[in-house]
């Protein structure tokens, strides 16, 4: 899917002046890290928007502190009721789900989203994500000709959502057993702990750890849980053989050695400071995903440019935003806490473009 931007910063910017700033809500759709966007929001006193079919109703209406405080109900959760949102005062935040529902129309929608919707674009397409990365000074994986396989390597389906139909190959036969006439990439199998830090970037403060012309939060780590592979001692003990999968089924907090913080930090300050100059710029969250090896090297394979499920762990806060903040803050509350202080400055242009 490649999502093209047909409209303008300068319509978005036009929009956005016609808000009333003192009466700004927050919308996304129901899913993915909504409970915790619509409780952050709640949090820092602004009013939510669920856009959500009738049926998952009920589930958010199951969490009174993460519902939002007014339903759009739609029949289809990848037709955003721009013109609604925006007669609202809404500010859209994009997440997995809402990527992925909406996918190219988000290009063409004038509607107010948290970010640079340009760098959907470049989280989408996995030669330009491979240019960010190297461009940041941030190891990655080799990508490998299936002619050319003479290791493990994970083969990727195009566009797959977590992990989905991925496999593990050692050879060219291997390969055109299970993937002949397909559109995939191969990549080497990366060996060592799965780490994945998710960051915020804002433009709007200058203290903390400089990147850009603002600063970069490491504001928790993740880990996943992925069916078949994490759970592949258990299957080998019971004698049973299995073909490893990758699909992603929840995730659990990660606490890394102190000694690694500075090199943390360090990707995200280049990945924000590379994203300037492809395109314009990374405001608001993103998520690096890696392998650290047994040398504490990191090599990264995906960028996700917004906010990651991962972080549905720490509603009220993660080990690091502990020695941040003095209240507890959630990357969905760190959200909302953005869009306050833009309006509140008059920078909103700075954070949604
Ligand atoms: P992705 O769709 O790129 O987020 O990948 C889904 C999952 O596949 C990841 O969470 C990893 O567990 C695994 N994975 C992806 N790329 C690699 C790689 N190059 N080496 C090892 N595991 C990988």
């Amino acid at each position: 899917m490649l999502i093209r931007m047909n409209v303008s910063r300068k319509t978005i910017s036009e929009l956005l002046s016609s808000y009333d700033r003192k009466k700004l809500k927050i919308a996304t759709i129901c899913s993915h890290t909504a409970l915790q966007i619509f409780h952050g929001a709640r949090e820092e006193g602004i009013k939510t928007i669920g856009i959500c079919t009738e049926e998952r109703r009920k589930v958010y209406e199951a969490f009174p502190l993460g519902c939002p405080d007014e339903f759009i109900i739609v029949d289809d959760p990848g037709k955003i009721p721009a013109e609604e949102l925006a007669e609202k005062n809404a500010i859209l935040v994009p997440h997995g789900s809402l990527v992925e529902y909406a996918g190219e129309k988000l290009g063409s929608l004038k509607e107010p989203m948290l970010g640079n919707r340009e760098s959907l674009q470049w989280e989408k397409d996995r030669e330009k994500m491979f240019k960010w990365l190297s461009a940041s000074g941030i190891q990655v994986p080799a990508t490998i000709d299936p002619d050319k396989i003479d290791r493990p390597c994970v083969v990727k389906l195009a566009g797959a959502k977590g992990g989905r139909g991925y496999r593990v190959v050692n050879s060219p036969e291997e390969f055109y057993e299970h993937f002949e006439g397909m559109n995939v990439t191969v990549q080497e199998y990366l060996i060592g702990v799965r780490a994945y830090p998710h960051y915020f970037y804002s433009p709007l403060t200058k203290d903390g750890y400089r990147a850009s012309e603002g600063r970069v939060e490491l504001i928790g780590i993740d880990r996943r849980f992925e069916s078949n592979i994490d759970e592949a001692y258990r299957t080998e003990m019971a004698g049973l053989s299995f073909t490893p999968s990758f699909t992603v089924v929840g995730n659990e907090l990660l606490v890394m050695r102190e000694s690694l913080l500075g090199d943390i930090l360090g990707m995200g300050k280049s990945v924000v400071e590379t994203a300037d100059k492809l395109f314009g710029g990374i405001p608001g969250p993103f998520c690096i995903e890696t392998v650290v090896d047994e040398n504490l090297q990191f090599f990264a394979f995906e960028i996700s440019a917004r906010i990651v499920a991962g972080t549905n762990i720490y509603p009220q806060g993660s080990p690091y935003t502990a020695y941040q903040w003095e209240e507890p803050m959630s990357m969905g509350r760190r959200i909302a806490r953005e869009i306050k202080l833009a309006a509140k400055a008059g920078k909103l242009n700075k954070i949604i473009y």
